[in-house]
């Protein structure tokens, strides 16, 4: 019922665009690697129409003191503003790592005509992972989805960040940006 495909086995339409779903999801990447520079877990998210980025954003729920800033959220937020539409038809959303429930939520919610996303999230992953809210048959919204861009920079991203703080609890230690406070 979804069009869910996992890494290496895109569909021809897919393959069409695979340079370009390559270029917008290291642009993702570029925003995770400023959630990490502010000591946010490193998920980055881009969203595109019609070949321009209409919104981007990065996880910075610590930073703004908002439990809803994950990347995608910020993104949606960003196009909504940008397109003054409060759905984005049409639009293609890039993000770094798999979405959890609340953000494929919200892009269902916005109307995106597609998800490409980078590395699974095992736990929390509503996509293809834990919760399959796509296969559940309760939303008519059709989100075409692609996975697999970038994963392994994508995984390399968050792997880093968690290694990182993980071995410097309270030293100066190399933990990117505000790190410290994170402990
Ligand atoms: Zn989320």
């Amino acid at each position: 019922m979804t069009e869910n495909s996992t890494a290496g086995s895109q569909s021809v339409t897919d393959q069409l665009t695979a340079g370009e779903d390559i270029a917008f999801m290291r642009e993702a990447l570029t925003m995770a690697q400023r959630a990490a520079a502010q000591g946010e877990v490193p998920v980055g998210a881009i969203i595109v129409k019609n070949g321009q980025v209409v919104g981007q954003g990065f996880n910075q729920p610590v930073g703004s003191h908002d439990p809803s800033a994950h990347a995608e959220i910020c993104a949606l937020r960003d196009a909504g503003q940008t397109l003054q539409n409060y759905r984005l038809p049409g639009c293609t959303l890039y993000v770094t790592i798999e979405p959890c429930t609340m953000c494929l939520g919200a892009i269902i919610h916005a109307r995106v005509a597609r998800l490409v996303f980078g590395a699974v999230e095992p736990r929390y992953g509503a996509v293809s992972s834990g919760q399959r809210l796509l296969e559940n048959g309760v939303y008519n919204h059709e989100l075409a989805v692609s996975s697999g861009i970038l994963a392994e920079e994508a995984a390399g991203l968050m792997k880093q960040f968690f290694r990182q703080r993980r071995a410097s609890p309270n030293d100066q230690g190399p933990a990117p940006g505000a790190g410290a406070e994170l402990q």
